[in-house]
């Protein structure tokens, strides 16, 4: 059997070949202090972040887009793959995206975990050309094209031409420094004490970039989240409003936007012109965030477009890789192949 996987910072996403997307779980691994063995991998162990008592531990291996343990990674791969191919055909081609920041000795571990998991050969491929051939980017033409995949991680924001990633930037900004930032504007603001998860959930509820036409209902909506206040150490509720949400993501928001700036500026004349022209597609979890879209286009001049199903944009790209492995020699070729 055949697949490509998406490793990504916050979800790992596999596709099986003739079969489509058969896993999508948080990448996470709760581990057991002392026995460093995994108690639990995917959605059961994101259920755990924040709530572990101290002898276990939450880990997300690759968190801000490097692998920051290699062994939770490991365990991690070999988990999902085992669960997907369920002890058959072993012999496994894969196609592994990965994000475009990793170093040698990280992609080596990639592949020593993919071939741990069974594979017979390993294609690493960077994550935005997956993202670009994913969400359906003429990806092996001339015309230029522009992806940015905003990951938990990192965002990824490249120009592809003729197969190949022209220019790109990696930033070490996606959901997580959104969440982070809520959390910190919570805490200075409000003096009050919330977790991750919490700030995700604010984030997913009423986050935004811009006001969004024709949901102006929207705009008057506000969340309640539960903290500890930090003086009193006491439990505490606060009702937080858009507009507070969307100042406490301007700065990350505004990284993304400086990162799309700075890829344009590198990009060879013409083929900015062909982005000018066609727009630029945003994937990724991050895409989802109301009014990112409408902010980045006001901010850069150039139209905007959320892709389809964007959290699934990479793992359908490294599944188009799988399927046609044979007539995608060129994205292929210029991914590397380790024996
Ligand atoms: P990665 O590729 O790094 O694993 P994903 O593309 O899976 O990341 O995106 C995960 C990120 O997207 C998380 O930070 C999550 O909070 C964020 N996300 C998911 N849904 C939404 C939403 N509706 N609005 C804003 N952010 C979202
Ligand atoms: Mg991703």
């Amino acid at each position: 059997m055949d697949i490509g996987i998406d490793l990504g910072t916050a979800n790992t996403l596999l596709y099986a070949r003739g079969q489509g997307i058969v896993l999508n779980e948080p990448s996470v691994v709760a581990v057991q202090e002392g026995s460093r063995s995994a108690l639990a991998v995917g959605t059961e162990a994101k259920e755990t972040i924040g709530r572990t008592p101290g002898s276990i531990t939450a880990i997300r291996p690759l968190r801000d887009g490097v692998i920051s343990d290699y062994e939770a990674a490991e365990e991690m791969i070999r988990h999902f793959v085992r669960k997907a191919v369920k002890g058959r055909r072993p012999r496994t081609r894969m196609v592994v995206c990965v994000p475009s920041g990793v170093t040698p000795v990280e992609r080596r571990a990639i592949v020593h975990a993919s071939r741990s998991a069974g594979a017979r050969a390993v294609h690493l491929i960077e994550e935005p050309m997956a993202a670009a051939i994913g969400a359906g980017l003429p990806v092996s033409s001339p015309r230029g094209s522009m992806v940015v995949d905003i990951g938990g991680g990192t965002t990824e924001v490249a120009v592809i031409s003729l197969g190949g990633i022209v220019t790109a930037q990696s930033l070490r900004v996606g959901g997580d420094r959104l969440d982070a930032a809520i959390t910190d504007f919570v805490r200075k603001e409000h003096s009050l004490l919330i977790g991750e998860r919490t700030a995700e959930d604010v984030k997913v509820a009423i986050g935004s970039a811009w006001p969004v036409p024709g949901e102006e209902e929207r705009e008057r909506a506000t969340f309640t989240v539960r903290g500890r206040e930090k003086v009193s150490g006491l439990p505490k509720t606060l009702e937080l409003t858009v507009a507070e949400v969307r100042a406490a993501l301007d700065e990350p928001v505004e990284a993304i936007i400086a990162a799309v700036r700075a890829t344009l500026e590198e990009c060879p004349p013409e083929l900015s012109g062909d982005v000018m022209e066609h727009g630029i597609v945003l994937t990724g979890g991050g895409a989802l965030l109301p009014g990112l879209d409408l902010r980045i286009a006001s901010a850069s001049g150039i139209p905007v477009f959320v892709a389809d199903d964007p959290l699934d944009c990479v793992v359908l790209g490294s599944g188009r890789c799988v399927e046609e492995f044979d007539s995608l020699h060129r994205v292929l070729g210029r991914a590397e192949r380790v024996r």
